[in-house]
């Protein structure tokens, strides 16, 4: 048995038409069910439903053999372990947005760095966050949040904050602006090098049959 980790919303919602095109049909909505296991037409294959954050814990442990993540997602964990040992051999170039800075329209973000000033950054991804901005010399308190970020400047808890974008209309509603773009996020597949060997047919099978998903999708 191969087991799948995917996480609720737009990961799940994206990679059905992937595993679609696989040839895998998942035999429940996870938004209707409360089922966290959920059978696929192959029968050696199935899918845990766990929490976005939590994918590359189950396949780091074995707990999957398999998951999807975003590579903001994999960046952070693989930095709080100090490597992960996870095999990311495709880019699935789906739930794609980026890593930007953002901040209040009336902070002058430009001249904070150029003056060289201490910017008060609110983030979730605090390890991705620090390697940036300490790449470009500009001084930082981080400070760690777990949700609605965009809240952050708005009642002065942070000058800005770092966070995924991908329309912008987010941060439209809360008078952000997006001041530097950090990096490109995508969707990966990520494999358990152990499961990869154990059962290297089936798991090879279906990595190719994803990556054959991705290519043919034109995306
Ligand atoms: P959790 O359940 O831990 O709160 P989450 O909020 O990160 O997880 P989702 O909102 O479903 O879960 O996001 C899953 C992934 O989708 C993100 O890790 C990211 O890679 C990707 N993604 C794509 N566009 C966006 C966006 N606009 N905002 C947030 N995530 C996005
Ligand atoms: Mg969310």
């Amino acid at each position: 048995m191969i087991t799948l980790a995917l996480s609720k919303g737009r990961i799940f919602d994206d990679s059905l038409p992937l595993l679609r095109a696989a040839g895998v049909e998942v035999l429940d909505d996870p938004e209707k069910s409360r089922k966290l296991i959920l059978a696929t037409s192959r029968p050696d294959l199935r899918v845990v439903m766990v929490r976005a954050s939590d994918v590359p814990t189950y396949v780091q442990h074995g707990g999957a053999d398999l998951g999807v993540a975003g590579l903001d997602v994999l960046l952070e964990h693989a930095a709080a372990e100090g490597g992960d040992g996870l095999y990311r051999p495709l880019d699935l170039r789906i739930a794609r947005c980026r890593m930007s800075v953002a901040a209040r329209e009336d902070f002058d973000y430009a001249a904070a760095v150029r003056q060289g000033a201490r910017i008060r950054v609110a983030t979730k991804y605090t390890h991705c966050a620090r390697q940036h901005f300490a790449a470009k010399g500009v001084h930082v308190d981080l400070i760690k949040l777990y949700g609605s970020m965009e809240l952050a400047p708005l009642t002065g808890l942070a000058d800005a904050i770092v966070d995924l974008v991908s329309t912008g209309s987010t941060l439209k509603a809360n008078q952000l602006l997006e001041v530097e773009r950090i990096m490109d996020i995508s969707a990966r597949l990520v494999v358990n090098p152990a499961a990869l060997k154990l059962n290297r047919e089936a798991m090879r099978g279906l990595i190719d049959a994803f990556e054959a998903a991705v290519g043919g999708s034109g995306a």
